[in-house]
């Protein structure tokens, strides 16, 4: 899928197998992503399986437009994640 398997933001060992994001205290918004491995605490708020967004084009669409349509969505810490996904899956040239 990636060029370098991207490592969970957490423990920097494992290989990252899901986008999990955590609400802030003050409200309802998902207020920060990572993208983690399997053995991370699972008591987040949105979580997916990396392999099944990126399975086909039509997946990656339905897990946007989710999020989107859930009305509580902050793009920007999300986004800020994809951006570090993909740094740390290209190899420097
Ligand atoms: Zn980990």
């Amino acid at each position: 899928m990636f060029t370098n398997k991207p490592l969970c933001e957490v423990c920097g060992r494992e290989p990252a197998t899901m986008f999990v994001g955590f609400k802030s205290a003050a409200d309802d918004q998902v207020a920060r992503w990572q993208f983690v491995c399997r053995n991370e605490p699972a008591d987040e708020s949105e979580a997916f399986s990396i392999a099944d967004i990126f399975a086909s084009p039509s997946a990656t669409v339905d897990m946007l437009a989710h999020l989107h349509q859930t009305g509580r969505m902050d793009w920007q810490p999300f986004m800020d994640m994809i951006a570090r996904l993909r740094s740390s899956t290209i190899t420097p040239a």
